[in-house]
């Protein structure tokens, strides 16, 4: 798979089939995949945030969420050819998983949304499993209180759910971060920040 850089920040040149196919083998391989969907403005944020940079390079699977993204790579030969959207990739993620067997958490948003999110879901992927839901306002790293037990104990509860994908929904670059500081720890196969998705499906 091909990797351009905007202003130093890897991309990878992903289509939306080829985005998912690469998540599917990873789910058949039970390889561990991070996958990140930067915008324009994660872009911009990566130029001063080393650790926001770092956990992009380090990323298995770089998507370009903003139009933004497409355009800045004409100035290369050969230029992405679509945007891939994160809540477009989630929602194929999630036919891949229902009719795969492949069972998902959705970890983020506000007390009650992403358990709506999750019936919605469910709704319109008819043999989806969900492994769990959990908000995304426990204290903990992403609220600035390192060592929380708070926080200890939603990373006991995905893991313990064994979900083979995990949407983390709290919003960019807040997941980027949490997913960097936590990706050894959390088991699951496929781990995405998904932004605001979960308050969408909640409608
Ligand atoms: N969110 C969260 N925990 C936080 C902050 C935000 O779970 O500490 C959730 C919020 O409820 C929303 C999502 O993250 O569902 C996106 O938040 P926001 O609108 O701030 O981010 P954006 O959509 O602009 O990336």
């Amino acid at each position: 798979m091909k990797r351009l850089k905007i202003l130093g920040v890897p991309i990878d040149k992903v289509d939306m089939d080829s985005a998912l196919s690469r998540v599917a083998d990873c789910l058949r391989q039970k390889k561990k995949c991070v996958v990140c969907t930067p915008n324009s403005e994660i872009v911009m944020l990566a130029q001063t945030s080393g650790e926001l940079r770092n956990f992009i390079e380090t990323a298995d699977l770089v998507v370009p969420d903003g139009i933004g993204l497409v355009l800045a790579s004409r100035i290369v030969k050969k230029p992405l050819s679509e945007r891939v959207t994160g809540i477009d990739l989630m929602d194929r993620i999630l036919a891949y998983c229902s009719e795969n067997g492949k069972s998902v958490f959705i970890m983020g948003s506000k007390p009650g949304v992403a358990e709506k999110a999750a019936q919605n879901i469910s709704e319109k992927f008819k043999n989806i499993k969900f492994a769990g839901t959990h908000h995304g306002y426990f204290k903990g790293y992403h609220t600035g209180v390192e060592n929380s037990t708070e926080e200890d104990e939603v990373i006991e509860k995905i893991n313990a759910a064994k979900p083979d994908v995990l949407f983390v929904a709290m919003g960019a670059p807040k997941q980027e971060l949490w997913i960097a500081k936590h990706r050894d720890r959390l088991g699951s196969n496929i781990i995405m920040g998904v932004g605001g998705s979960a308050d969408v499906y909640a409608g």
